[in-house]
């Protein structure tokens, strides 16, 4: 009796110090291995900035546990397949109608091509990124894919897969909504695809929302797809992307969506935190981009939420100042750096310098590490088509020879 006394004590003692410090408590249940809800999560997300730097130490404590000191990323070649797309988010200058300058279809010479080069300055992922379902918006693109031999924009993507496998690289594709049969042609070609949620808030595809007209931005279609991989066994990549006027309580609703979909399936190998850039000439040109610390706070949040376990990404050429920022955020990995294309979607912002990167990690007391397109946790045969394996097994046994960068 005295013995459950004292537990009630002590658990009513619990319960005052998280009334009187409600962020302490749940960065405590958080480092416990408790899985946060949706009241944590967005208490975190909106935590003042005084509050801040212990948000960053309990999440860089729970990546620490479970990574270590290594931060990776992946040497890529960016395909950009075609920068056509049926959508107009307002905050896109990748996108291009057939006869505006620069539309471009990639040709599978050209595919070769750059990735024959990619492979010499010691790429190993082929990223396919593309807009979205062009084919049906643009007759012009139609007859193009009739020339290159393609019924479809995903026949063409799976050629230009087939012709990178040849050059020595791993695909992973990112062609925006995929049915579930086009993704399964793709798996036998790609050791991973993904697909941005972006935002989980309906309230941007409404009028005046950065996604009025973009239909393939529906967060309940793309969250179908995410899950529809997972049911696949295909590794996954996904993320949202701030800054686009969503708000910080989206933003953690936006990450357990992706929590939810990942402890149905599985799939969800790494989660990128992306900050909105704004560019000249679009509707957003004059947005305010995220700051450092929405940025932090958000990288933070990602890993409290999702788990020392899960792989939290945010690109270093969108915020080349935030380096250390975010590694004392949480985060254990880069991105894909390409040595030779650059980044189309945000042209912008180039590639940090490999040697540069590593120095700066190494100052923080991290390790910069090459990996695949695949993180290891993914590599078995439920997750990697068989078809695939001697290419895997092929370029694992490089990467662990040339490991450092
Ligand atoms: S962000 Fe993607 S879907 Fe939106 S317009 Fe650009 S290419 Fe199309």
């Amino acid at each position: 009796m005295a013995y459950k006394g004292r537990w009630i004590r002590m658990a009513q003692a619990e319960s005052i110090s998280a009334r009187a410090d409600p962020i302490g408590g749940i960065l405590t249940r958080a480092l416990g291995g408790e899985r946060l809800g949706e009241a944590d999560a967005i208490a975190l997300i909106e935590c003042a900035d005084a509050e801040l730097p212990r948000l960053m130490a309990a999440a860089a404590a729970l990546r620490d546990r479970a990574k270590g000191r290594t931060v990776t990323f992946s040497p890529k070649v960016f395909l950009p397949i075609t920068n056509l797309c049926r959508d107009r988010c307002s905050y896109c200058t990748f996108r291009k109608d057939p006869d505006d300058p620069g539309a471009w279809t990639m040709t599978l010479a050209e595919v070769a091509e750059w990735s024959r080069r990619g492979r010499e300055l010691g790429c190993i992922e082929a990223l396919m990124c593309l807009g979205d379902k062009p084919e049906l918006a643009f007759k012009e693109y139609r007859e193009t894919l009739m020339t290159l031999g393609a019924r479809g924009t995903i026949e063409h993507v799976a050629h230009a897969c087939e012709t990178a496998l040849d050059a020595g690289l791993l695909p992973h594709t990112n062609a925006g909504i995929m049915t579930r049969a086009e993704m399964a042609l793709l798996r036998p070609l790609n050791v991973s695809m993904g697909l941005m949620l972006e935002s989980v808030s309906p309230r941007l595809r409404a009028r005046g929302g950065v996604h009025q007209w973009a239909p393939d931005k529906d967060p309940a279609v793309r969250l179908k797809m995410i899950d529809e991989a997972g049911e696949l066994r295909i590794p996954f990549t996904t993320g949202i992307l701030i800054g686009i006027g969503d708000t910080p309580a989206e933003r953690a609703q936006s990450l357990l969506a992706i929590r939810a979909s990942h402890e149905r399936h599985g799939q969800i190998q790494e989660v990128i935190i992306q900050n909105f850039r704004a560019k000249p000439g679009l509707p957003l040109e004059d947005a305010p981009e995220p700051g450092a610390l929405e940025m932090a706070r958000a990288i933070a949040t990602a890993r409290l939420v999702l788990g020392g376990a899960m792989n939290v990404q945010a690109p270093p050429n969108l915020s080349p100042h935030e380096i250390e920022l975010f590694l004392a955020a949480g985060i254990n990995d880069w991105g894909g750096i390409s040595p030779l294309s650059r980044d189309y979607v945000n042209p912008e912002a180039p590639w940090p310098h490999l040697e540069r990167l590593r120095e700066r990690c190494a100052r923080a007391g991290f390790q910069l590490k090459r990996r695949l397109a695949i993180y290891p946790e993914f590599i078995n045969d439920e997750w990697v088509d068989p078809a695939l394996r001697p290419a895997l097994d092929r370029l694992s046994d490089r990467t662990a020879a040339e490991v450092e960068t």
